[in-house]
């Protein structure tokens, strides 16, 4: 595996495959990497057979100094895993590589709203950020497609809107959510957690499945929604949010609709607070 800090360095690790005829795809990621990015590392590969990988903990999608601060960073045994897992390069800039002084970012896209719901407006400036990163790391590498977990579903939702509003020439391929034993769905930030609150933030994703069933069995949105938070709070987590939305643009679903008013995919997503970590995760209601 080819380690690139530099554009320059990217540039001639991408020189080998100068022939348009191979394809590769690419993960962006940033870092203190788990099962789940290997995940998408290991279908990039299966699907392109060549596989750029990137670490780089941007600043611009950070809404909150300290969580950039406290963010995870564990460079040499993210490279080892990347290395085993078969990457092929490894681009891993700093800062002002990626925004060298003087740079100025372009609009955001027609994001059709996504931008501003949930991590939204949780989160203010956080998608603008995402966009604008993912972007120029785009530009740079220059992949046929690129693999992203659907844990962030919004984010794959709002990355597809940019690239179909900007005309992005790759495909934009999302990987199922990789989950702990116990449900839990990893995340660099999980390591935040003591043992025991690792064992608990399991009833997240309890929560969700339960979400799911009663939604099947004909209860409204809004009365799942209300007792699934309630839940979390007596169990001593702090819910952002316990929605049921579209899966097309994220927007809630009516608090008294149930399964025979609504007919299109959905998704029931959630972001809970466990000792200090945002924990984030969704289930689909099939
Ligand atoms: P991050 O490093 O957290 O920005 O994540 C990089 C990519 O890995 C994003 O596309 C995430 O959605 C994806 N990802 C993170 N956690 C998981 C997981 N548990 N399963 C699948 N993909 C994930």
């Amino acid at each position: 595996m080819t380690i690139a800090e530099t554009r320059s360095e990217l540039r001639e690790a991408l020189s080998a495959w100068d022939d348009p005829a191979l394809e590769y795809a690419f993960v962006p990621t940033m870092g203190a990497l788990h099962a789940g990015h290997l995940r998408l590392v290991a279908e990039a590969r299966a699907a392109y057979g060549r596989v750029v990988v990137s670490i780089f903990v941007n600043p611009t999608q950070f809404d909150r100094a300290e969580d950039l601060e406290r963010y995870p960073r564990q460079f040499s045994k993210d490279a080892e895993m990347l290395g085993e897992a078969g990457a092929d390069v490894l681009f891993a800039p700093r800062v002002d590589e990626i925004y060298p002084p003087g740079t100025t970012t372009s609009p955001l896209p027609d994001l059709r709203g996504l931008d501003a719901r949930y991590e939204g407006t949780m989160r203010p400036g956080h998608f603008a950020g995402v966009v604008q990163v993912v972007r120029r790391l785009v530009e740079l590498v220059q992949p046929a497609a690129m693999f992203m977990g659907q844990k962030d579903a919004q984010q794959v939702a709002v990355l597809r809107q940019a690239a179909q509003a900007e005309a992005w020439p790759l495909q934009i391929i999302a990987v199922p959510t990789v989950r702990e034993a116990s449900g839990l769905a990893m995340s660099s930030r999980n390591g935040q957690l003591s043992e025991a609150g690792f064992a608990k933030a399991a009833q997240i994703h309890t929560s969700l499945a339960e979400a799911v069933e009663r939604w099947r069995g004909g209860e409204s949105a809004g009365a799942i929604s209300l007792s699934a938070k309630r839940a979390l709070e007596t169990a001593g987590f702090g819910p952002e949010y316990f929605d049921l939305v579209y899966a097309s643009d994220f927007s809630p679903v009516a608090a008294d609709a149930n399964l025979t008013t609504v007919r299109e995919p959905l998704l029931w997503i959630v972001v809970a607070w466990y000792e200090a970590v945002r924990l984030i995760d969704n289930m689909p209601v099939l």
